[in-house]
């Protein structure tokens, strides 16, 4: 019998080399490097690739069109229409899914996987390293380094005695409490921070017992009361501007927050006014509403710690994108069991049976 095809998008593999050398043994692999939106969409409607069981996608990062740009979704159902009967699974690297309409795809009866776990110990790292941040200030002591400048660095070195401090017994208001928030918990909890969340799915009360958190029902309630709020929540319709104009009034003056989440979680343009306003002292972005634009207001900001969405991005993630996604593909179409990792299950599952 012939093997079921699978559509390769994006770049090579780097490193599960063997995997796919096994994963090539039950697969026919047709490969496309970089799918640009109207030629695939053409490639769909010429049949190019024939008929194919899934789509592989282990790097999130090639294949730019399919990203969320200003214009919304890029694998929507113009794309997902065309897709050929045959389709069944869609694995692609990296956590968030926003750029993938993955209802369309699950009334089509196809699976979207995603690798949620994979960044998460990155993630945490990284928003450990903004929290330091925004309290401690190191990126300006970094900037008056590097100018060279003795005079600066001297000024520099003298003005952040005052102007920081530390993160020790300071109140941490966690907005989400999934995966990345636990294991940011696990750490600030090392640093002496003091623990609050607020979460719509309150966590077990074993998890509250193990990282010692204090559950919040109200978002602004918590957020009136921490010296640093953290962002890990997943980017979606009930979450955009989570942080608005309103929410940042709540904060506590002189505050300082942390988005290691999605851009436009925050309204930034009201982030950038309260940040000028002295309202909220300090911030730490790994993400930004219309990224990958900057606004120039943040970028020259001393007491802001900017990163490029290099949040979950370490050698580690993409070993586990590449070794996830295949298993996914394989554990559903050869092995006939349900995927390990799928987002959309209810809408598939309502569409297959
Ligand atoms: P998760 O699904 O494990 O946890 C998300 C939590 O947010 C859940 O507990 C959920 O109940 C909660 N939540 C949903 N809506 C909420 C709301 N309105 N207010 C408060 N909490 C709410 O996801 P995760 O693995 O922790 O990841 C969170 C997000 O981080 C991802 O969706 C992704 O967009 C982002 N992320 C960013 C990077 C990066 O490189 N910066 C890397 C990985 C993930």
């Amino acid at each position: 019998t012939p093997k079921p095809r699978v559509l390769y998008l994006g770049a090579p593999l780097r490193y599960k080399q063997d995997q796919f050398k096994e994963f090539c043994e039950h697969f026919e692999i047709i490969t496309e490097e970089v799918p640009e939106r109207q030629k695939f969409i053409q490639n769909l409607k010429d049949k190019k690739y024939g008929d194919f069981a899934a789509i592989l996608k282990p790097h999130f990062e090639s294949g730019n069109d399919f990203r969320v740009d200003r214009e919304g979704k890029r694998f929507d159902k113009e794309i997902i229409d065309l897709l050929p009967s045959s389709m069944k699974i869609m694995a692609g690297g990296g956590a968030g899914f926003d750029p993938i309409d993955t209802i369309e795809l699950g009334k089509r009866g196809i699976y979207y996987c995603n690798c949620a776990d994979a960044p998460a110990e990155a993630t945490s790292d990284t928003a450990i390293y903004l929290i330091i941040g925004v309290f401690r200030l190191l990126s300006w002591a970094e900037q008056a380094t590097r100018c060279r400048d003795p005079a600066v660095f001297n000024d520099v070195h003298d003005k952040l005695l005052t102007a920081t401090c530390n993160p020790n017994e300071k109140v941490l208001g966690m907005v989400g409490m999934g995966l990345i928030a636990r294991k940011i918990a696990r750490k600030a909890r090392a640093l002496g921070m003091v623990l609050h969340y607020y979460d719509p799915f309150r966590a077990p009360k074993e998890v509250e017992e193990e990282y010692g958190l204090v559950y919040h029902e109200d978002l602004h309630e918590m957020l009136a009361i921490s010296d640093c709020v953290n962002l890990s929540v997943p980017y979606m319709e009930s979450t955009h501007h989570l942080i608005d104009e309103a929410a940042l009034k709540a904060m506590k003056p002189g505050s300082r927050i942390v988005n290691t989440a999605r851009g436009p979680v925050i309204d930034e343009k009201a982030l950038i006014v309260a940040l000028k306003s002295g309202h909220i002292s300090s911030a730490g972005l790994d993400v930004f509403e219309f990224e990958p634009e900057v606004p120039k207001e943040l970028a020259e900001m001393y007491n802001v710690t900017l990163t490029c969405h290099a949040g979950g991005g370490s050698r580690e993630t993409i070993v586990r994108f590449e070794e996830l996604t295949m298993l996914n593909i394989k554990t559903y179409i050869i092995d006939g069991k349900d995927p390990i990792s799928p987002v959309n299950t209810k809408v598939v599952k309502t569409a297959l049976f």
